[in-house]
């Protein structure tokens, strides 16, 4: 098709594709594939949005957002975090930001650095527009244990650094091992940040999904860290399209230039809405995804290898068979809707959970897996 533009050669979504395509024929599937709560928006949200719709609250905003949340987002890291991130911008969506901030920032060529196991968006942006991904293993090796796998060391960055490394993307809890780091490991990457002169993106969408260790933030850490932030995995506003991005003030002008002939705005009502919904009352979903994720972990590891996540809603065992793009379709033939690793990584070897279920769900949907992993 003659029509489409060259850069379109560098992306592609087929992998994910097929396994829509297996999902779509199966019929009331056990589905543990989602990436967002299993919980409704919250009532009080909800009315904010319908009455600034009501009292005609549907222009256009800013380009940047409504002023009233852009002093909540650094109210909320500052009581949270005790740090107050710069040039807080509204996007629409994480996704918005993380687009934003990539096209305000790589050149073609420059490298571009993050954990394999990625989110999808990372190395498929990045190649869009020119710049070369670098994803950093993280998997358990010699000298990691299953334990500590999948979090990115400062060590392993040093080793993939070159005179064309540019950024460098964090994402903790990870989208999609559920693995945390904490402040004290957030630091020593800053620290080889600052050292090779890198800018962070740092996407902390799962910032207030943590089980077991206090959350951090790399806000406050180095000067060069770009923050991205939003309210679809908190409060699951994920189609209201409300995130948001800080930091050093001439990338967030560009991004914000960017935002007026993309985007333009995040929508209205949404913004107004999050400015409640960053007061969510955590509690009550936090227990309930620890004790899914307890579920989750305690039943994997009675039949695969598993390191225990930390945060956001997903679990990342090695597929029986230690392969990941054989065992998934067979799981979705008997019902059990799961990705495997390959869509978020150079290897196979694994398989990617959600634990955004019912209980029941996670608990039928584990049993078929483990019947499966015996006749493998
Ligand atoms: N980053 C990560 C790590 C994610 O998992 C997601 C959603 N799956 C996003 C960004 C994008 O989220 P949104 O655009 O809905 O804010």
């Amino acid at each position: 098709m003659h029509f489409l533009a060259e850069r379109m050669n560098h992306i592609d979504a087929s992998g994910i594709r097929k396994i829509f395509a297996l999902a779509a024929k199966i019929k009331n599937p056990i589905n543990l594939s989602i990436g967002q709560p299993d919980y409704d928006v919250d009532t009080e949200v909800k009315e904010v949005a319908i009455q600034s719709i009501r009292s005609g609250f549907n222009s256009y905003t800013q380009t940047w957002g409504i002023e009233e949340l852009r002093d909540g987002v650094g109210a909320y890291y500052h009581e949270k975090f005790g740090v107050v991130p710069s040039n807080v911008m509204i996007t629409s969506g994480v996704s918005g930001g993380l687009y934003l901030s990539l096209l305000a920032t790589v050149n073609p060529g420059d490298e571009v650095l993050f954990a394999d196991p990625y989110f999808v968006m990372y190395p498929h942006l990045v190649r869009l527009l020119g710049g070369t991904p670098v994803p950093i293993n993280t998997y358990p090796q010699d000298g990691t244990s299953v334990k500590d796998a999948f979090k990115l060391r400062p060590e392993a960055i040093e080793a993939a650094i070159t005179k064309n490394s540019k950024i460098l993307i964090v994402n903790a809890p990870s989208n999609p091992t559920g693995v945390t780091l904490n402040h004290e490991e957030l630091k020593a990457i800053a620290a080889v940040a600052k050292k090779h002169n890198l800018l962070v993106i740092t996407d902390e969408i799962y910032e207030s999904l943590q089980y077991d260790e206090s959350p951090s933030t790399m806000v406050g850490m180095y000067d060069n860290v770009i923050l991205l932030n939003g309210f679809s995995k908190n409060v699951g506003m994920t189609g209201w399209r409300v995130g948001y991005a800080a930091g050093p003030d001439a990338i967030i002008q560009a991004m914000n230039t960017l935002q007026q002939y993309t985007f333009v705005c995040a929508p209205s009502f949404a913004q107004k809405a999050a400015v409640i919904a960053l007061k969510a009352d955590m509690r009550e979903k936090l227990d309930n995804y620890r004790r899914k994720r307890d579920l989750a972990y305690d039943m994997l590891r009675s039949f695969t290898e598993v390191t225990k996540p930390g945060g956001a809603f997903y679990i990342f065992p090695k597929a029986p068979g230690n392969d990941g793009d054989t065992f998934v379709p067979r799981a979705i033939e008997n019902k059990v809707l799961i990705i495997p690793g390959s869509v978020f990584s150079n290897h196979k070897t694994h398989m990617r959970i959600s634990f955004a279920a019912p209980d029941d769900t996670i608990r039928a949907g584990i049993e078929v897996l483990q019947r499966l992993a015996d006749s493998t």
